[in-house]
């Protein structure tokens, strides 16, 4: 199969993050079997999904991961053009979901199996494919502990494929969401002095937030990304009852997105004091007051690779002109880095057309993608 088949199989697959990928990770692994390599499946508990990964070349230290997610969002209440599932060419663009993010990408790997056997590698060239990447990144170290683990050759590189334009991206912003929860006590709105408001309350702790997320404007600035500092952001609130009865519950859901240099344990820390310091105050009035904030998922850690790293050399040994630049969107290329990995994102295609109606991805893109592996094998090669 050519790259544009491999991708159109893949895209017809909808896994979404959260969902099982068991069918479409099982046809990568007998397409692969097909091509002569034997892939491994990592199952979760519920047996319902699985990393994939796989080693070509010898078990020499110094290789290379190239690692993808195989899940997609959704398209629910998205207008589309065509069928999301059934990959549909239109000048020079490839439209379907996950067409940019990031199966594009796998496929460029897939594509190369054949070139890959045949160059007698003198140092191997991974495959890390993983799931639930859509909805925090949830596998991304343990497809990296796996494979460290699995492997005895210490693994040098990882090239994270996401959407960058082929841009060497050595920055990436950490994030974490959270949802807060304030219990208060009810009454009639009369008694806002007497009573404790969750809806007044969670406004004093959103106002604190964004006084936060100011303070670090001006305090912790990194140019690299867009915006310079850290951001913190409410995207959804949800209490009360009615106009005229003080709300006993209020929640909001937020999300902070961190520079490398700013520490998110500790800017939870400082929250979590003064939540502490409210409920101290307010309990006086309602005793049961509580405020908790509980993570959506555990954190994903933000990527600081260094402008001399020896990723960003290898990139540049297989083609990878562009300027390197910070990307301020989450990726598993924070979690490769924490396990050891020198790690880099670079792939085919635009996240500006990523998790939008009508995703797409020029073949041009696709065709880079696929050159930039090409070029690998060439550098690992005999040739
Ligand atoms: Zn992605």
């Amino acid at each position: 199969m050519d790259l544009i088949s491999i991708l159109r199989k893949l895209v017809s697959f909808d896994v979404f993050g959260g969902e099982s990928n068991i069918q479409l990770v099982h046809w990568i692994k007998d397409y692969m079997k097909e091509q002569g390599v034997e892939a491994h499946l990592l199952y979760d508990s519920s047996k319902e999904k699985a990393l994939l990964h796989c080693r070509i070349g010898p078990a020499v230290d110094g290789g290379v991961v190239l690692s993808g997610h195989m899940d997609v969002v959704p398209v629910e209440g998205q207008d589309w053009d065509t069928d999301p599932f059934v990959l549909t060419e239109k000048n020079g663009k490839l439209f379907g979901r996950g067409s940019c993010d990031m199966k594009g990408f796998l496929a460029c790997c897939m594509s190369l199996i054949p070139e890959m056997l045949q160059a007698d590698l003198k140092k191997p060239i991974y495959f890390a494919f993983s799931y639930d990447e859509e909805i925090g990144c949830r596998a991304g170290d343990l497809i990296a502990q796996t494979l460290n683990e699995f492997y005895p050759e210490q693994i040098a590189y990882a090239i994270i494929g996401e959407p960058t334009l082929m841009l060497p991206t050595i920055g990436q912003k950490g994030i974490c969401f959270y949802k807060t929860e304030v219990n208060g006590s009810q009454g009639h709105s009369s008694r806002i002095l007497q009573e404790v408001s969750a809806v007044h309350e969670s406004m004093h702790l959103i106002n604190w937030l964004e006084q936060k997320m100011l303070q670090l404007s001006v305090s912790s600035v990194d140019d690299r990304f867009e915006p310079p500092h850290t951001s913190i952001h409410v995207g959804k609130i949800q209490g009360g009852i009615a106009t005229n009865i003080i709300a006993d519950q209020c929640s909001f859901e937020w999300d902070v997105r961190t520079i490398p240099t700013d520490d998110l344990a500790q800017l939870m820390d400082t929250f979590k004091q003064y939540c502490a310091q409210r409920m101290e105050e307010l309990r006086s009035r309602f005793s049961d007051f509580q405020i908790r904030t509980i993570e959506a998922h555990p954190p994903v850690p933000a990527l600081d690779t260094s402008s001399d790293s020896g990723v960003l050399k290898l990139l540049r040994a297989i083609g990878i002109n562009g300027e390197e630049q910070a990307v301020s969107y989450a990726a598993e290329a924070g979690q490769f880095a924490r396990n050891g990995f020198d790690s880099i994102i670079c792939g085919p295609g635009s996240i500006e057309q990523a998790h939008r109606a009508n995703e797409f991805i020029e073949i041009e893109q696709l065709n880079h993608g696929q050159q930039m592996i090409r070029n690998l094998i060439y550098v690992f090669g005999d040739r």
